[in-house]
């Protein structure tokens, strides 16, 4: 793979793409396949495809704490630490909070992975479309701003994304959870199947399905074309995956943009702003600062795509200061880094099921039951706003049952060799939370980091509707476990902090009136409109699905959008 990373002799490109991750692979691929002449820049450090993942083969017991976190790591990296990928294997992956600081004026656990492949590398891999109900849902329930596109004009772009990408799952047919083009589907297993009957008979607006995920199932003929193969079941996604087995930027997009020979990707470089030329009202470029040499460099461009993950990509356009615009770029109207919204995960339970003793599963499957959300589909019902989709697994105790240190022996190893007595059920909640103007994040004004960039603030928390959403989850998913057989149901609040989530979203909002929103229908700053930003800042309200494949569709569908307006000279 030729990255094309030696950027130093040239400063002028076609497009320029701040960041690597889902989003920016999508632009970069988008842009370099349709003849742009492209500059991937990346704060993080170089991860090429296979020979970067330094832990994907390792055994559990090769790795010198089993895992398990130590006492200093903890202390050091507290906020990273609360990821539930988080470990030794994947620890490279994840950055270190005490060299990334920001100020939480409320908790707030800002998650990032910063290196070529951003988070792509580390994420969960769900994948579901958005309805026209997410869409049309702030005008219906009269929040935030309306969306200036509807279902009918992304559609075509997640069909675009999804055969690329390549996701599993079926054609389940619910009317706010379209169908895709898919790859065969994962399984659930006897008891996910019991509890999916059981729901079908006493629940007629409910329906569980497996979960729709970015896995290679059964590869077709684009995907083995990126070098990419069938899955394996390891489920050691987040250290990266050596098949190529699931969708990230390193083994599919960053690739196929780099076979065309018009990408160059530049690491290590912190883009710091976006140059805006008053005499032409447009941007120019983009000034970066050389993470390693912590030298200053501008760029030059005629479009730059803004894909540095959500709080970033407010953070380099608040800190993108000119006469034209002294509160950020294209920020005329005022609402950057405002209305900023996340999924809740408060809702969580447990629960065990007696029977199926002597029925078992085979791999360790990528994904696990869905239910798209029930509440407020069509109209407001609850006494809460929005909904929640839900997410459950069945399974059975695995060999690391066992290991207490008292258990030794030939009896406890027989035992091992047996799948645990119950089986046990997992559920969980994703919630929309509703993006507000006081849920918001700016720019210190005394504190910087290492790169003497203005730290970011971060304001975000829960409100009322959040709780009562989470009390509805608790009292509906546990009786549908009752309902469906199971015991010791046992719903919590997790408790845990915005952003651990980390779908975080919003702050430079897509809307019809620049007076109250920054990006256009085709993610375009009303202001100044060769800039794009394509990533989940752009994201005008969040649903309850998992947000990435939409972020790719809307990416892939800008960048297209941007070449034709280049060629009519529009830009
Ligand atoms: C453990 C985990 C599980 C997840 N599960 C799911 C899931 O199941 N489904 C789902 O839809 N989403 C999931 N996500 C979220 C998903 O990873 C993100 O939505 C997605 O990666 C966002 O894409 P992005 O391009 O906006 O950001 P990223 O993928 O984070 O990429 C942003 C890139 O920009 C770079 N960057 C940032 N600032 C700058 C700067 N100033 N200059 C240059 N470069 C910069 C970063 O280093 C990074 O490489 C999960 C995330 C994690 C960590």
């Amino acid at each position: 793979m030729n990255f094309n990373i030696d950027a130093d002799k040239s400063t002028t490109y076609d497009a320029i793409v701040i960041g690597s991750g889902i989003s920016g692979g999508w632009a970069a691929k988008e842009l370099c396949e349709k003849g742009l002449k492209t500059l991937v820049l990346e704060r993080g450090g170089m991860v090429e495809h296979v020979k970067d993942y330094p832990t994907s083969m390792t055994n559990i017991w090769e790795f010198e704490h089993r895992l398990r976190d130590t006492k200093e790591d903890l202390q050091k990296n507290p906020i990273v630490n609360r990821c539930y990928a988080y470990s030794e294997a994947t620890q490279h992956f994840f950055v270190k909070d005490e060299q990334h600081p920001y100020i939480q004026e409320k908790p707030f656990d800002w998650i990032r992975g910063y290196q070529v492949g951003g988070k792509s590398l580390l994420w969960a891999r769900q994948t579901q479309r958005w309805s026209e109900y997410e869409f049309e849902a702030p005008a219906r329930d009269g929040f935030a701003v309306d969306w200036p596109i509807r279902y009918k004009d992304i559609a075509p772009w997640y069909s675009h994304v999804e055969r690329f990408a390549g996701i599993s799952g079926n054609k389940d047919n619910i009317k706010n959870l379209p169908d895709g083009e898919f790859l065969p589907a994962w399984e659930l297993n006897c008891v996910e199947k019991h509890i999916q009957s059981a729901v079908k008979k006493h629940y007629q607006d409910r329906q569980v399905i497996i979960g729709r995920c970015a896995h290679l199932t059964k590869p077709n003929e684009i995907h083995a074309k990126q070098g990419r193969g069938q899955c394996q079941a390891r489920s050691l996604c987040e250290r990266g995956c050596p098949f190529g087995g699931y969708f990230s930027s390193n083994s599919s997009t960053l690739p196929w943009a780099a076979k065309t020979g018009k990408l160059t990707i530049r690491p290590n470089s912190v883009v710091h702003s976006i140059i805006y030329d008053e005499k032409l009202n447009k941007a120019s470029g983009v000034r970066v600062i050389d993470t390693i040499t912590k030298e200053s460099i501008d760029y030059k461009a005629r479009i730059i795509f803004v894909n540095a993950a959500a709080l970033n990509s407010n953070l380099i356009l608040l800190n993108s200061i000119s006469n034209r615009f002294p509160n950020g770029l294209g920020n005329d109207s005022g609402v950057l880094g405002q209305y900023i919204a996340f999924h809740q995960y408060r809702g969580q339970g447990g629960a065990t099921f007696e029977g199926y003793t002597d029925k078992y599963y085979y791999g360790r499957r990528p994904t696990s039951a869905f239910m798209a959300s029930f509440r407020n589909v069509e109209k407001q019902e609850t006494d809460f706003q929005r909904g929640y989709m839900l997410a459950f697994s069945a399974g059975r105790g695995s060999w690391q049952r066992g290991s207490q240190p008292e258990a030794f022996g030939a009896d406890f190893k027989e035992s091992l060799t047996h799948p645990g007595d119950t089986w046990s059920v997992y559920i969980q909640m994703q919630g929309e939370t509703i993006p507000k103007k006081e849920n918001h994040v700016r720019l210190s004004k005394d504190k910087t980091d290492a790169w003497g960039i203005p730290q970011l603030v971060t304001s975000i928390g829960y409100d009322e509707n959040d709780h009562k959403m989470m009390k509805d989850f608790h009292v509906q998913a546990s009786e549908m476990l009752e309902k469906a057989g199971c015991k010791n149901i046992n719903m919590f609040d997790s408790k845990q902090n915005p952003g651990l989530d980390i779908h975080e979203m919003g702050g430079v909002r897509m809307g019809k009136d620049p007076k109250t929103s920054l990006l256009n229908e085709w993610n375009q700053l009303h202001a100044c409109k060769n800039v794009f930003v394509t990533d989940g800042s752009c994201m005008t309200s969040i649903g309850n699905q998992n947000p990435s494949l939409t972020f790719m569709a809307l990416t892939a569908r800008a960048a297209n959008y941007a070449v034709s307006e280049l060629k009519k000279k529009n830009l």
